[in-house]
């Protein structure tokens, strides 16, 4: 059975980044029923964020990415914790057994020394420095009494020599030299284990199947796959998948421009989900054919793990816009009315006071117009304001010749309008028309502005019909 994992530092939230390697790793399992498994890695104690747990987990599954075991619902008990503070012994002993069978050694070389060794291979203008190995060759004796006089150490892994063939599944054949690896630690001197460490111990613990994560840990697979090696254990299958990158290029990050970052803030912004989920799942992966718009469960079946993209993939918003757009589209008017209400500045826009029938007609109007649902709010000033006609508006009234006349021919036709129907309000522009003999921009806008007190918004007939003729009454002797 294939097991795949999303394991995430706990030292910040839930980003686009790391939501495309959760999701991935999701869809990988699922297309395979295989299982999906969360990790904290959260060895590096101080840069622990408090709140970063809870939002991983709130946000994945909010984007519906369901996990089959962490540290919240444990699988079998073989597969030992789905945290890794909770494994420090485990590490720990681990480490010593390598130490016994001569693959690991104690190291203790201050740090001081170490900085010091650097610099002379600086100074010789060596680029990739590495430890020197030199506590690789104490003798027993020099161990016992470092022992005995308590010195600290941390335990290093022997690299031996070897060429390293690694078959990415994304990135193809990749070779690496050990040599260029120095002695690295396993264990540091306050016996936590580093992330190499911990995560080989992990992933074999978990029966991980398959390790796909970002290309950031390409230089760390070698190492990694030395530690197997050592225990003589199984390795996994492991692919990179590539950067993503914003608009100009460079990674995507929490600065990159109009790009948001967090999924928190789309979730705020009122983005669908699914169609997050959807985009997400394009970001360095690509299914065959042209269709883009695609439910969870049609991308668990067309997964395929030989379609992701070698290059850098562009986060794109206006992609991201336009594929949640079609989602909002193609919502039940029921669910997209309960969605988008809940998206209302209410200390704007006082809902209260309007009937639960008036609100939902307006915002109906906009339903194939917003790409997020907080957009709303940039439409409702019209029905709910007292809106100051902007200078420019003004302009735009003046620009047209005759316009007092069209607002006259319209007022006095409202006054008198017996239905207030929408077709009715068709008719009466119409007849407006007739009698003033405009038609076109010269006819709506003035009429537009003066009902509305903007030049823009939904069609014409409806904005009348919903603005009701006392605001619309009012709205006129604004412009006279
Ligand atoms: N904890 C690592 C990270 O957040 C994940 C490492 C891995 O997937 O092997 O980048």
């Amino acid at each position: 059975k294939f097991r795949l994992r999303y394991a995430p530092s706990p030292t910040g939230f839930l980003h686009i980044g790391n939501t495309r390697t959760a999701l991935m790793n999701y869809l990988f399992a699922k297309h395979y029923d295989g299982d999906f498994i969360v990790r904290i890695e959260d060895t590096d104690l101080e840069r622990n964020v408090e709140g970063a747990i809870e939002s991983q987990f709130e946000n994945l599954n909010w984007l519906g990415i369901i996990v089959d075991e962490s540290f919240l619902n444990p699988g079998d008990a073989q597969y030992g914790k789905y945290m890794q503070s909770q494994k420090f012994e485990r590490y720990e002993q681990l480490a010593n057994e390598l130490i016994l069978q001569k693959k690991a050694y104690r190291c203790f070389c201050t740090s001081e020394e170490l900085e010091k060794d650097y610099e002379v291979q600086v100074a010789k203008g060596i680029v990739a420095t590495k430890y020197s190995g030199k506590c690789s060759k104490l003798r027993e004796s020099e161990i016992e009494s470092n022992l005995k006089l308590n010195k600290n150490f941390s335990v290093r892994f022997l690299v031996p020599e070897a060429a390293l063939n690694i078959k990415d599944f994304i990135k193809g054949d990749i070779s690496f030299d050990s040599k260029e690896i120095g002695d690295f630690v396993i264990l540091k001197t306050n016996k936590i284990a580093t992330y190499n460490f911990a995560v080989v111990v992990d992933d074999f613990d978990m029966g991980i199947s398959h390790v796909l994560r970002g290309e950031e840990h390409i230089s760390n697979t070698p190492r990694q796959i030395l530690i197997y090696k050592a225990f003589g254990w199984k390795t996994p299958e492991f692919g990179h998948m590539s950067l993503i990158v914003d608009s100009t290029g460079k990674k995507l990050s929490k600065r990159s421009g109009n790009a948001l970052f967090f999924i928190e803030q789309y979730k705020n912004q009122g983005y669908l989900p699914e169609a997050m989920f959807n985009y997400i799942s394009l970001l360095g992966w690509s299914p065959i054919g042209e269709k883009e718009l695609l439910t969870r469960e049609e991308l668990i079946s067309i997964f395929d793990d030989k379609r992701f993209s070698k290059s850098p993939s562009t986060f794109d918003m206006t992609k991201m816009k336009w594929i949640n757009s079609q989602y909002m589209k193609a919502l039940s008017e029921e669910k997209y009315l309960e969605f988008t209400k809940i998206f209302i500045d209410k200390d704007k826009f006082d809902i209260s006071i309007r009937s639960e029938k008036w609100l939902n007609q307006v915002l109906l109007l906009f339903k194939k117009e917003l790409e997020f649902a907080q957009q709303i709010n940039n439409h409702l000033p019209i029905f709910f304001n007292n809106t100051v006609i902007t200078n420019q508006t003004f302009e735009t009234l003046r620009s047209i010749c005759d316009n007092e006349k069209v607002i006259k021919e319209f007022e006095n036709q409202i006054n008198f309008l017996a239905e207030w129907e929408i077709e009715s309000i068709k008719n009466l522009i119409k007849s407006v028309s007739e009698k003033t003999g405009k038609k076109g921009k010269d006819l709506f806008m003035p009429i537009r502005i003066a009902a509305s007190s903007s030049e823009h918004g939904p069609s014409l007939a409806d904005v009348i019909y919903l603005l009701g003729k006392e605001k619309i009454l009012a709205n006129i002797a604004k412009v006279k």
